[in-house]
């Protein structure tokens, strides 16, 4: 038997890449096409418009809800306090958002499987804008046909205020874009006041500006490039797939042979005159806001906007033809094979979505709204009083993590009599105190240089709110 590995001569065709250079320009560069996207009427795209208002409806308005005297959601960075309605979360629990990161992943991995990238079509936030885009620019340019003939035509007073009007308001959507986006980390309120009047903080001016250049070009010149070419998620998402996925397709064994036909040929009479049910009208293709033929089958590109679907529907009924020639289905359906909803992989991911829902809400119920830091005066390690006794100066940070007001009983063990000259703190709720407590023990008690003492601050008036920190004692032996 040979030792070789066997070994296929892989160079590229002479005939085809008549140099090294143009192979790689065809191949690696492809200058952009702008895609007129036609607006589409149907089911799918009112259940899209339908997410995308709740979505920006949310983002919008929640930085505006009251809850006391500080907003509802507030990520506030310099106090290192993050407000989501009556919790109140803290740098030290930074855990949990590695958790809710965490189950996000895995939702987004079960709905892929389970649907594809129904993410991206109706929810992601670069479609979400970009479809606002595209509804201002319909508004004020008009139709497909009237914007591509409105971009040939040489600029004109009516062009001038089209287009104008057009990044006009682009740009305000924008600025409310970049506002909100701050308001989640600046109360809003005091922001749309502090903006307009210099009166804002200078990061307040940086971030604003940020997300205002970072939406207008996004939504309105990339769009399409931001998913097929920055967007990691269009990468690795096929790899999810399996022959179950839902996915949008072109029933290609009902559409071919695909062709223009005349409208008065029923469907049977097309049938048999050869036809296939596709008209090649390519609705479908003016529609897609990524620009892509269905037809050619499944492409990266295609954020399963279902936009197509609602075209081709449209086209159907006109044609009095059964709706669905481009459809949500399977690659098994497709090839008249069963589809299996309930398969290892998606009930895999759905177990360990659950799984970890589960913990979530467990940590999250479970979560103790008190947290205190205690720290020794390090400039004496100890002192001694009038009477003779030992004691030791502590720096007691206390976080009221609680949606109420609460004092305070500060408790310490470990050693015999020992007394607190503080043992009542008071923090207002999401608020945190600092108090220096003096702890004596008596001179008798102490046996060694250094021992181990337990601090407990319980809340008065729900004893369940109750933690523990363990602390040092010092003293003096050679007395
Ligand atoms: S919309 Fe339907 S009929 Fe028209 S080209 Fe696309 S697949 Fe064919
Ligand atoms: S191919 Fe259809 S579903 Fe995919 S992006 Fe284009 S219009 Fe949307």
């Amino acid at each position: 038997m040979s030792d070789k590995i066997p070994t296929h001569d892989v160079t590229p065709d002479p005939v085809a890449h008549h140099t090294p250079q143009e192979a790689v320009t065809h191949e690696m560069y492809a200058s952009r096409r702008h895609i007129y996207v036609r607006e589409i009427k149907g089911v799918f795209q009112r259940l899209r418009r339908g997410s995308n208002w709740v979505l920006m409806l949310a983002f919008f308005l929640l930085p505006w809800v009251p809850w006391g005297d500080r907003p509802a959601i507030w990520f506030d960075l310099p106090g290192r306090e993050f407000h989501i309605f009556s919790a109140t979360f803290y740098p030290q629990e930074f855990m949990l958002l590695s958790w809710l990161l965490i189950i996000c992943a895995f939702g987004l991995f079960f709905i892929t499987v389970f649907a594809g990238r129904v993410w991206c079509g109706y929810t992601c936030p670069q479609s979400v804008w970009t479809f606002l885009f595209i509804w201002v620019e319909h508004r004020l340019e008009g139709s497909r046909n009237r914007r591509i003939k409105l971009d040939k035509q040489a600029m004109n007073a009516d062009k001038l205020w089209r287009k104008g009007a057009k990044h006009a308001i682009w740009l305000a959507i924008a600025l409310a874009t970049g506002t909100t986006f701050v308001g989640y980390f600046t109360p809003i309120r005091e922001l749309v006041v502090e903006l307009p009047t210099l009166q804002a903080h200078g990061w307040s001016y940086f971030w604003v500006g940020f997300f205002l250049v970072f939406t207008y070009l996004n939504a309105g010149w990339l769009r399409e490039q931001v998913c097929i070419y920055m967007c990691p998620y269009a990468r690795f998402q096929s790899v999810m797939f399996d022959r179950d996925t839902l996915i949008v397709s072109y029933d290609e064994a009902r559409g071919e042979p695909r062709g223009a036909r005349k409208k008065s040929l029923s469907h049977a009479e097309a049938r048999e005159a050869g036809h296939g049910d596709c008209i090649d009208c390519d609705l479908c293709v003016q529609v897609c806001p990524t620009g892509i033929d269905i037809r050619d089958g499944l492409q990266y590109e295609c954020i399963t906007c279902a936009a197509c679907i609602d075209a081709c529907d449209s086209v159907m009924d006109k044609m009095g033809y059964p709706r669905g020639l481009i459809r949500y289905t399977t690659e098994n359906a497709l090839e008249g094979k069963p589809t299996h909803i309930l398969r290892p992989r998606l009930m895999g991911y759905l177990a360990a979505l659950l799984v970890m829902i589960g913990l979530f809400a467990w940590t999250v119920g479970d979560r103790t709204p008190l947290s205190f830091d205690v720290e020794r005066d390090r400039n004496r390690l100890f002192q001694t009083t009038a009477e003779g006794n030992i004691s030791n100066s502590y720096a007691i940070t206390v976080r009221n993590m609680d949606g109420e007001d609460h004092v305070y009983r500060l408790e310490a063990s470990g050693l015999a009599g020992l007394t607190l000259d503080t043992d009542r703190i008071r923090v207002p709720a999401s608020d945190s105190r600092q108090q220096v407590v003096t702890i004596t023990a008596p001179a008798d008690a102490i046996e060694q240089p250094s021992h181990a003492i337990t601090l407990r601050l319980t809340a008065e008036q729900s004893p369940d709110i109750s933690l523990e920190r363990e602390a040092r004692f010092l003293g003096d032996l050679r007395r």
